[in-house]
């Protein structure tokens, strides 16, 4: 797989696809992290005197409502802040102002392209890959590079749209997940330990069918965990389940003795209540929103004999600090000799909000593009350049 480092890029116009997705209110970035992850590619292509147009979509275009809400111009604001230069914006995703603009780019400038998804409003062509519009932005350069990891298990036009007819090659973005991610799925160090938590067993069964045989341990917190307790007949009182797994689970617990359940849990009368107790048993009135002191110890024997850990969803609701404890404390229980790798999304987010971003290996940039990878999908916005080779 060509990755950007495989390109004379002296005086070529270089098409980025970038992740620029930021959560944003009111023209206000409430977390510049994507923009900082995409320096590396665009400081390279800068740095070797090649012109750079980015590309990017932020959030969802359905109505016109929508164009005034995701432009993406306070994104084209923050970059320059932080490439410390110029950064051309046009508030268009087609036209003569785009062409005239890259006619007149020198070596190293930088031009934001607006939102690929205003081509949404018209028949959804960014997200359908429509064909003519691949080949117009495709036209506005000389050579495709792919940095938008969390997007890549779309087929897009900006992303599987361009690849297609341009030269192309993956960023540092998508070169460091790949380089992080893959060799654990495909070749772990073992003992090889899945944790997985968040809210439904459903979401995850591909990331379980894929990874049971490999792995040693299975670890599953969060509200899944209960589908699984309902399963082996166990009062989970009115926590989270899904009845139509019970069979699943029940299926999966008698194939494979790798999985481990919570013994005790932190349960409370109500979500909105901020009043919680610890409990080995849950009473029907109950709703299990964290895993107990009890597990987390049980967790942690499993995770100090591991050499590689995975790590997808939370194992209570985090987001409120009476629930975040399970995860928090399993985030502190990795040592520097183990590879331990987080999956995008709410994983990512509760152990950077918690403050344990040095105690992982990885944190990956995208959600379902990680999900994907540990379904052991191939992410079109990736396989389209190339196959991915570790060494
Ligand atoms: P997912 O998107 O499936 O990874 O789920 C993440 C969400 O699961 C987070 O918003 C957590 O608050 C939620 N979650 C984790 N554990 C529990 C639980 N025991 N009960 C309810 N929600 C939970």
């Amino acid at each position: 797989m060509k990755t950007i480092k495989d390109f004379d890029l002296n005086g070529k116009k270089v098409i980025i696809r970038v992740d620029f997705n930021v959560p944003m209110k009111d023209g206000i970035i409430k977390d510049d992290n994507r923009i900082k992850e995409s320096l590396e590619t665009i400081n390279y292509v800068i740095n070797h005197n090649g012109k750079v147009i980015l590309l990017s979509h932020l959030g969802r275009v359905k109505e016109e409502s929508d164009l005034i809400k995701n432009t993406l111009y306070p994104v084209s604001k923050r970059l320059s802040e932080l490439l410390g230069k110029d950064v051309i914006f046009i508030n268009k995703t087609r036209g003569v102002e785009i062409e005239s603009s890259i006619d007149n780019m020198k070596n190293g400038d930088v031009l934001l392209i607006e939102n690929t998804r205003f081509e949404d409003l018209d028949g959804k062509k960014e997200s359908s890959n429509d064909i003519n519009l691949a080949k117009y932005w495709a036209s506005l350069g000389d050579i495709f590079i792919n940095d938008a990891f969390a997007t890549s298990h779309r087929a897009h036009a900006s992303n599987v749209g361009i690849a297609s007819i341009l030269p192309s090659g993956i960023g540092f973005l998508i070169e460091k997940e790949l380089n992080n991610i893959l060799p654990v799925i495909n070749n772990p160090p073992h003992p090889f330990t899945i944790i997985m938590g968040g809210s439904k067993v459903s979401d995850k069964i591909g990331v379980i069918e894929n990874l049971i045989n490999k792995c040693d341990y299975l670890l599953i917190g969060g509200g899944m965990a209960y589908t699984f307790l309902k399963s082996q007949n166990k009062e989970i009182g009115s926590s989270l389940c899904e009845d139509d797994y019970l069979d699943y689970c029940k299926d999966l617990l008698n194939k494979t003795d790798k999985i481990v359940l919570p013994i005790d849990h932190v349960v409370s009368k109500s979500i909105e209540s901020d009043s919680c107790e610890i409990k080995d048993e849950i009473a029907s009135g109950d709703i299990a929103l964290d895993i107990g002191p009890k597990t987390i110890e049980l967790f942690k024997k499993y995770i100090d004999k591991s050499k590689s850990i995975i790590w997808n969803g939370p194992l209570g609701m985090f987001e409120n600090n009476l629930y975040a404890n399970g995860t928090r404390e399993i985030g502190k229980a990795f040592n520097k000799d183990q590879i331990v790798i987080i999956g995008g999304g709410d994983t990512a987010s509760a152990i950077i909000n918690l403050g344990l971003k040095e105690n992982v290996t990885h944190i990956s940039t995208g959600g379902g593009a990680s999900l994907e990878l540990l379904e052991g999908k191939s992410l079109p916005g990736i396989s389209v350049i190339g196959e991915w080779v570790w060494n």
